[in-house]
């Protein structure tokens, strides 16, 4: 019996109805770790390329991290994988809760899902007992009537399910667990909405074996020490207010866009801007909680009266942005309606939000109408607008349809409006600025999954420990003039891409980055009993990154002519990709990995499919 992973998977064929075991080697995961890392590896080897990602034969999956299921900190987390239907590009999306380790308690490291049912269905694994039911009484409802329905059935279970806007196969439509923790990005939902399945049903008893109980547990203990013991600074912050700690200072330092990315400081005062800040937003705070193994606990339970919500969830950053800032709106229990709105339907918000801010600008501009619009004004602040629009977007009403599938799909369909698009290959920005975080322009437009600001972004998560000598992990280290133009700055993008690859993969929080010193290798070694230096889960992640950028260019997908909006961006940041290619051994003029990179990351048999 293996230590942190299971060394199964597990197969789901929805067009047969049929539930298949893999069994993987040790070597898989020493090479792909978990999470993406696996997916990757899985979904490239078992997806021709160029398979519409909403057909049956498109396969995805849930992937939980290799340390996820244990007592190590903050490694809860798991990713959706699979072809995007939104960018057509490798797609994935992070999530939180208690979904990820459960699958692992089901005794699997990944189920992956491929076919088509003919009517809507559930599926079962209790234990050791697996079903496909008929779902036909919940289609239609939203998640948090799903889950409570599916709980009143099958007791207490962990759920992943789509509300509406899967069903409705938007392509900003998420996979939500926990009632509101969702894998928003990438459009999953819709995935799972082509292939009729409305809810992913777990519970299981496996326990998983570790290779070094009393080590695990003293790492553990001594790592949320130093959390718990934190009085100040951002660990606190976090712990109060979650990442709507940014509400405010991240307007003011130049990093929030605003009106649709065309906005300037004084189109949002100070004194609008405060109503929506986390302190504002905390005074409906009910209770905090957060994913499982995390110390931190970032996410709280509301209650606002004022808007009929008894109970709902904190609204993070993003949301507060793209519904704030993005729309110029200062009514903070629209906010509030929003974010429950988007949770319950299963759509994305940063897209949902974006869209909007592009409605709003076309008719700002005279390419939307009252007549296009089923008679709303659509002007910059006006939330009752903002939540009857996107109530429409959820439900593919009128104009809502239009703008169901995001500011690209929209733009084409309309005929005009592509200027004030804001995506990168289809999908919305990610709330935070190239201008501010230089290198976010390069993984708006570059990163094999596009326009994701939490995917490897240098600039924004060197501000955590890791910009200081083995700060953040032992034996990382950037270069010392990584904020600048050249060598330095290169190869602090690659390494930071590797290590991010690496850490994603064993189910880490992003939030690592900002917190304290992490024992990673300690970790792994404790869980897993493998001996890794640095240089090992550099290269692993390496390779990780280099299969992503595989996947997406076997979709005949030509990365490096992608572009993105002129108005969110200053830097040339084509010229900083090519560098960070070259580091990667990737051909800088193409993206291609070279032949040898591929054969030293023993990734041969990709070489067949890019030359
Ligand atoms: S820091 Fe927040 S998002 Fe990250 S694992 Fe903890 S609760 Fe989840």
């Amino acid at each position: 019996m293996p230590n942190g992973f299971l060394g199964k998977i597990l197969w789901v064929d929805l067009t047969n109805e049929t539930f298949k075991e893999e069994e993987l080697s040790e070597q898989i995961y020493r090479q792909y770790i978990g999470g993406y890392g696996l997916a990757t590896k899985l979904i490239y080897e078992n997806m021709p390329s160029k398979t519409d990602a909403l057909s049956p034969e498109s396969v995805f999956g849930f992937f939980p991290g290799l340390l996820t299921g244990t007592v190590a900190p903050l490694t809860g987390r798991f990713m959706v994988a699979g072809k995007s239907p939104l960018t057509n590009t490798w797609g994935d999306s992070n999530c939180g809760g208690y979904f990820g380790p459960e699958i692992k308690k089901c005794g699997y490291d990944a189920i992956l899902i491929k076919g088509m049912a003919d009517s809507p269905r559930y599926i079962t694994i209790l234990e050791d007992d697996k079903q496909f039911i008929d779902a036909s009484d919940l289609w239609g409802l939203d998640v948090v009537q799903t889950e409570d329905k599916l709980k009143a059935k099958h007791g207490s279970v962990q759920i992943a399910s789509i509300g509406q806007a899967g069903e409705n196969l938007s392509l900003i439509s998420g996979i939500v667990n926990d009632k509101a923790r969702i894998a928003g990005r990438s459009g999953f939902g819709a995935v799972m909405g082509s292939k009729k399945l409305k809810a992913i049903v777990l519970k299981g008893a496996r326990k998983i074996e570790v290779a070094d109980k009393d080590a695990l547990i003293q790492h553990t203990k001594d790592y949320n020490e130093g959390i718990n013991a934190a009085t100040a600074g951002g660990i606190e912050g976090y712990r109060t207010l979650g990442t709507t700690m940014g509400n405010e200072i991240l307007f003011q330092i130049g990093d929030t866009p605003a009106k649709n990315w065309g906005g300037r400081k004084e189109d949002f005062p100070p004194e609008r801007l405060s109503k929506i800040s986390g302190i504002e937003i905390d005074k409906y705070k009910q209770k905090p909680y957060g994913c499982f193994s995390c110390p931190v606990r970032c996410g709280a339970i509301m209650k606002v009266p004022e808007v009929d919500l008894e109970e709902t969830h904190r609204p993070e950053y993003e949301t507060c942005a793209s519904f704030g800032h993005l729309l110029l709106n200062d009514d903070l229990m629209s906010i509030f309606k929003a974010n429950d709105l988007c949770n319950r339907a299963g759509i994305d918000t940063i897209s949902a939000g974006a869209t909007i801010a592009f409605a709003i600008e076309c008719f700002e501009n005279g390419l939307l109408t009252k007549d296009d619009t089923d008679g709303l004004e659509l002007t910059w602040g006006n939330s009752e607008t903002i939540i009857t629009l996107l109530n429409k977007i959820i439900n593919r009403d009128g104009i809502g349809d239009l703008l169901a599938d995001g500011t690209k799909i929209a733009a084409e369909k309309l005929g005009k409006g592509s200027e004030y698009a804001m995506h990168s290959m289809g999908q919305e920005l990610g709330m935070h600025s190239p201008k501010y975080y230089k290198n976010m322009g390069t993984t708006f437009a570059f990163d094999p999954t596009p326009g994701r600001h939490t995917t490897a972004s240098l600039d924004f998560f060197a501000m955590g420990p890791i910009i200081k000598p083995n700060g953040l992990f032992e034996g990382i280290t950037l270069p010392r003039k990584f904020k600048r133009p050249g060598e330095d700055r290169s190869e602090a993008e690659k390494l930071f891409t590797a290590i991010s690859q690496f850490t994603n993969s064993l189910g880490l929080c992003g939030f690592v980055y900002v917190f304290q010193k992490y024992p990673l290798l300690e970790l792994v070694k404790s869980v897993v009993g493998w001996d890794l230096d640095i240089a090992e889960a550099i290269k692993t992640g390496q390779r990780i990154q280099t299969l992503r950028q595989a996947f997406t260019l076997r979709e005949g997908i030509d990365i490096i002519k992608n572009k993105i909006p002129e108005r969110t961006v200053t830097v040339d940041y084509l010229e900083d990709y090519k560098g960070y290619c070259e580091k990667m051994g990737w051909n800088p003029e193409t993206g291609y990995p070279f032949k040898e990179t591929l054969k030293d990351l023993n990734l041969d048999f990709v070489v067949k499919d890019l030359f």
